[in-house]
């Protein structure tokens, strides 16, 4: 592979300021704390996690997180540098962590953007990032036959009312068509039919989503890394350094290399990187169990299907899974805490059981199994915490709640970037900027919550 030209490499170096890196030692306040909620892991066979470090352990690279962004990291190393040691290392267990609770869509347009020359740009670059980290998913998915019901149905992004329409399916609409791409514009009856609930206005359909079991993805990724990488699982680490190299320290062990790469999305800022510019959120998701077979024929015995809503915040993702069973995603929040409680949990169930009974009333005695949580890493300017954080750290954090594609492709050429290989990709990434500073605490605590309050209550029509 070529080398990265050193002006480029320069300039994508300096892309996040290097004043930020950490202080020499910094204690670890908030850990992941993984509560075994998981329905995704909970229903595939039970697995035997890798040991946890224990001892003095050197490596080559470090990798910290063992997310989409980190696993994609320790791969694309382990690639480059085939005889280095890579050491991969995380707070919980592969299907339990944070990357195995979404709800598995692999998305490869944008939301909505505008249709100023500049904004499509900004669209085709997003796409090629997002299509080239689906399709370096698929390939290793086929390579090591990982079983995560991998496939690529699509996904309707739906409207509840006229207003969800004229807001943001129209602009959409005229987006795509800006953009060349093909989508599909379905009427409420058509959209129907093809998810077997009325509760729709309208819908678009795109064809290139990927929808999958996000647990069994991590895993058979987790578990088919290449030789040179060492995974340590149920590791958190308690204490980070910066002297001479890095040295991560856990409850049982310590961990040392000259580079690494964070790749910790929500809890990064605990490290002393990214201060005041990542908002972590919750998100919670419920799956009911699969249906039977008579209630598959009150249900229209339809294939798997995948719907976004137009306002995320809002409303609510939805899925009809392979093995039959209905998934809902609904209620993002702003958690600072980084926790969230299991009553919390309960009364989350509760309103994930009435959403569904709403718009699945065929389905009466349909029950929700499991209901977890997760957290999601935002930027304010929805920019990805990307590059080189200090002399010796680059970083893969801050996904923007799109992890799957963009964490999967800010861990590849995070790796790419610290190994000075040329990837024309990088120019994407960079062009997608860094995040912004938002206003310090409570202040920031206020504005969101008065922000949310009045999303909520703007397009209430589309919950
Ligand atoms: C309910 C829900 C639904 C979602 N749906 C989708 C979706 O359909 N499609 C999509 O693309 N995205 C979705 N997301 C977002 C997506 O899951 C995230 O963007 C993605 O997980 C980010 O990947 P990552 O590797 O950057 O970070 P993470 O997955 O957060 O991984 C970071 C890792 O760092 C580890 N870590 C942190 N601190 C420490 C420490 N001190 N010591 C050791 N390890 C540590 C954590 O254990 C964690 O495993 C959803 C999220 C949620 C919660």
């Amino acid at each position: 592979m070529m080398r990265l030209k050193h002006a480029q490499l320069r300039h994508l170096a300096n892309s996040i300021a290097l004043s930020e890196s950490a202080r020499a030692m910094v204690r670890i306040k908030r850990l992941p704390q993984n509560d075994k909620t998981n329905g995704w892991n909970v229903i595939l066979p039970e697995r035997t996690p890798n040991a946890a470090l224990a001892g003095d352990q050197r490596a080559d690279w470090l990798v910290l997180g063992g997310g989409y962004a980190g696993l994609a990291a320790a791969r694309r190393l382990a690639e480059n540098r085939p005889s280095d040691a890579i050491a991969i290392i995380d707070a919980g267990v592969m299907g339990e962590n944070a990357s195995a609770r979404n709800s598995g869509f692999g998305i490869d347009i944008p939301h909505v953007t505008g249709s100023a020359q500049a904004q499509l740009q900004g669209a085709h670059r997003y796409m090629r990032l997002s299509r080239a980290a689906i399709d370096h998913l698929e390939g290793l998915v086929e390579a090591h036959g990982i079983e995560c019901d991998w496939s690529r149905p699509g996904k309707f992004q739906t409207a509840v009312t006229g207003k969800g329409r004229e807001k943001y399916l129209e602009p959409m609409a005229e987006m795509l068509s800006s953009l060349d791409e093909p989508f599909e514009w379905l009427d409420g009856a058509e959209t129907a039919a093809k998810l077997g609930t009325e509760h729709f206005h309208a819908s678009i359909y795109t064809p290139g989503c990927v929808l999958m079991n996000p647990a069994a993805l991590t895993r058979g990724l987790a578990d088919n890394l290449p030789g040179n990488v060492t995974l340590y699982e149920n590791s958190p680490v308690i204490e980070f350094s910066q002297d001479n190299g890095i040295r991560l320290k856990t409850p049982a062990g310590s961990l040392y290399a000259p580079q690494m790469i964070l790749a910790t999305n929500a809890f990064t800022e605990e490290f002393g990187f990214y201060k005041q510019k990542l908002i972590p959120f919750h998100a919670h998701a419920s799956l009911t169990r699969p249906l039977s077979v008579d209630e598959q024929k009150a249900y229209g015995s339809l294939e798997q299907w995948g719907v976004t809503p137009v306002n995320a915040f809002v409303s609510i993702t939805m899925r009809y899974t392979k093995d039959r069973r209905i998934l809902i995603r609904q209620d993002i929040n702003y958690c600072p805490s980084l926790k969230v409680s299991l009553e919390e949990q309960q009364r989350v169930k509760v309103r994930h059981q009435r959403l569904f009974a709403e718009r699945f009333p065929m389905l009466p005695d349909v029950t929700i199994d499991h209901t977890w949580t997760g957290f999601v890493c935002l930027s304010y300017n929805h920019a990805p915490g990307f590059g080189r954080i200090a002399s010796n750290v680059y970083s893969a954090v801050c996904q923007n709640a799109i992890g799957v594609t963009q964490g999967t492709m800010s861990g590849m050429l995070a790796a790419d970037m610290a190994c000075e290989v040329d990837n024309p990709l990088l120019e994407d990434m960079a062009s997608l900027g860094t995040p912004n500073t938002r206003p310090p605490r409570p202040f920031f605590d206020i504005g969101v919550k008065l922000r949310n309050g009045w999303d909520m209550w703007r397009d209430r029509h589309e919950a």
